[in-house]
């Protein structure tokens, strides 16, 4: 499976499974623009990394998933400087966990624009090169969230339960052009983001670490495992290949067997 001439965007990649991902297609040979916040010097050594290890042309895009115009701009960019997008990951994401009577009206737009509204504007700027190329990959991060609902979690699963309505749409739109739209949900993935909400879910469930880890994290997962980044990527990658023109529209869980409860 090569992803060679292929060119992608890859959105909340500095860090956990966009890292892993971006890593994960440009060993597929694909040239890779990677997003996302975090402190210069480390984007850099990633960015950098990406080019040297795979020998792949590698660009990094501070934009603003949370701002349509950053969004448009990079993918405008994407293609201005690879000559083509082929490959869209809709990946960035943030958490908050509150019960729905004090979740701060704030933190809903703002989980809703990075997660669905970002994704929105992605696809759109990028859905005219691909149709016209007749070749094109949309895959988006859902999560185990865009399936089944869990306390304290209301914008967050409102947004993937979204994300997968988006991508069901696209997919129909586009279906006759070459272009496939995705999405991959994975249950939990130890990453920064999972890590963060840990002191949350302690004070919003009145639990020690060790309980939130053992009995809300993993309870949910029968095989009782974190899923990896790594595992997350190499299903993106295989989605992004020709062999898997003909899944479009999908939801892919890699959950451990979460959602089978
Ligand atoms: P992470 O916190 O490690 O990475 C999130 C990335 O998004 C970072 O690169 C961050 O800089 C970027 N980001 C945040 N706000 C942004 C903004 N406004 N504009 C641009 N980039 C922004 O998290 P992760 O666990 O790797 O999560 C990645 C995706 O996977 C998210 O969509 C998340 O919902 C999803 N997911 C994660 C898990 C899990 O257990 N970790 C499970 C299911 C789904």
């Amino acid at each position: 499976m090569t992803l060679k001439s292929r060119s992608a965007i890859v959105t909340g990649s500095t860090s956990g499974i966009g890292l892993a991902i971006a890593r994960g297609l440009a060993q597929a040979g694909a040239n890779v623009m990677i997003n996302g916040f975090g402190e210069a010097d480390a984007i850099e050594n990633e960015r950098s990394a990406i080019a040297k290890d795979f020998a792949v042309k590698a660009l990094y895009s501070p934009a603003d998933m949370t701002k349509p115009q950053d969004v448009r701009a990079m993918v405008a960019q994407a293609e201005a400087t690879f000559g083509t997008l082929d490959i869209l990951v809709n990946n960035a994401g943030i958490q908050h966990v509150e019960p729905i009577e004090n979740f701060p009206p704030e933190i809903w737009d703002k989980i809703i624009a990075i997660t669905l509204s970002a994704a929105f504007h992605a696809i759109a700027a990028a859905v005219p090169g691909m149709k016209r190329r007749k070749w094109g990959r949309i895959v988006s991060t859902a999560s185990a969230h865009s399936m089944v609902a869990s306390p304290f979690k209301s914008a967050y699963v409102s947004a993937k339960h979204g994300l997968v309505g988006l991508t069901k749409t696209v997919a129909l739109e586009v279906a006759t052009f070459g272009v496939t739209a995705n999405c991959v949900s994975p249950g939990y993935v130890w990453t920064p983001l999972v890590e963060k909400q840990i002191p949350d879910t302690m004070k919003a469930r009145n639990l020690t670490r060790e309980q939130v880890i053992n009995d809300v994290l993993l309870d949910a997962q029968p095989t009782k495992q974190f899923v990896t980044s790594e595992q997350v990527a190499s299903l993106v990658v295989y989605l992004c290949s020709d062999e898997a023109s003909q899944i479009t529209g999908a939801n892919i869980a890699m959950d451990g067997g979460w959602t089978a409860h």
